[in-house]
C-alpha cells in the first residue's frame, strides 16, 4: 500500500452529495442549510475572481479572519487563495485571537487581510493603526468599518448575507453578490435574500436581519448585477 494506491482507492468510493451543512439566522431563528460539492466549486471560482481583482497572486500574503463555524462562507476563499498560489494564514475572529492577526501581519509579508471584524479590530487596540499602515489591502466586515477607517485604512467590504458572501471589488462601490447564485431585495431598508442558482439550499425572500441599500448596474470593475452596502 502506497499513498498513490490509497488515494486512487479512495477516489473510487462513493462521495456524499453534500460538502457541508451550516447555519444562518432569519428573524432570530436558525436556518440550517446544505452546501453541495458543486455549490462549493462555483463559490470558489467566484471568490478566486474577486481575490484576483484585488491583485492576489503568488507574490501576495493573505490573512483570512474567520471562525471555524464560518467555513461555509470562507472555505471557498481559502481554496481560491490556494489556486492563486497565495500563501495564507487564518486569523480567528475572537478577541483573544486578535494577537494572531497582528503577529502574522508584523512577521510575514502580508499584503491583504480579508474579513476583519469589529471584535478583532478592537482586540488589536493600539496595534490597529500600525497594522493598517503596513498592509495595503484590508477587507473589513461592516461592523469593523468605522474603526478601520478611523485607523487610516480604506477598507473594502466583506460581509455575510445569510448563506451568501458579498465582497467589494477594488472600486469600493458596494459589495458584489454572485448574481448567478443569489438575489437581494430591499424593502424599507431591510434586506431579503433569495436563491437563484442551482444550489442545494433554496432560500426564498429570507429576512436577513440586516439593513442596507442595493444597487445594480455596471461597476467600474466590469461586473454587472447587485451590489450591497450594509448600513447597520
Ligand atoms: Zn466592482
Amino acid at each position: 500500500m502506497t499513498l498513490a494506491s490509497t488515494t486512487a482507492a479512495a477516489a473510487t468510493l462513493p462521495r456524499h452529495r453534500l460538502w457541508g451543512v451550516s447555519r444562518y439566522e432569519v428573524a432570530g431563528q436558525p436556518v440550517y442549510f446544505e452546501i453541495s460539492w458543486e455549490d462549493r466549486r462555483r463559490d470558489t471560482a467566484w471568490a478566486r475572481a474577486m481575490l484576483a481583482d484585488h491583485g492576489l497572486d503568488g507574490t501576495s500574503g493573505l490573512i483570512i479572519v474567520s471562525g471555524m463555524p464560518e467555513s461555509a462562507w470562507f472555505d471557498p476563499v481559502e481554496t481560491a487563495a490556494c489556486e492563486l498560489g497565495t500563501p495564507f494564514s487564518i486569523g480567528e475572529i475572537w478577541s483573544f485571537e486578535a494577537f494572531r492577526t497582528a503577529m502574522y501581519a508584523s512577521r510575514l509579508p502580508i499584503t491583504m487581510i480579508f474579513g476583519m471584524d469589529r471584535t478583532v479590530a478592537e482586540g488589536l487596540g493600539d496595534d490597529l493603526a500600525s497594522l493598517v499602515a503596513r498592509v495595503p489591502a484590508i477587507g473589513g466586515r461592516p461592523d469593523a468599518m468605522p474603526l478601520l477607517t478611523a485607523a487610516g485604512a480604506r477598507p473594502f467590504t466583506v460581509t455575510r448575507l445569510g448563506p451568501a458572501l458579498a465582497v467589494e471589488c477594488p472600486h469600493r462601490s458596494g459589495a458584489h453578490l454572485d448574481g448567478a447564485e443569489w438575489a437581494l431585495a430591499e424593502r424599507d431598508g431591510e434586506l431579503f435574500l433569495s436563491t437563484v442558482g442551482p444550489r442545494a439550499h433554496q432560500a426564498s425572500d429570507a429576512a436577513l436581519g440586516l439593513r442596507g441599500t442595493v444597487t445594480a448596474g455596471r461597476c467600474e470593475c466590469g461586473r454587472t448585477g447587485q451590489r450591497v452596502t450594509i448600513t447597520e
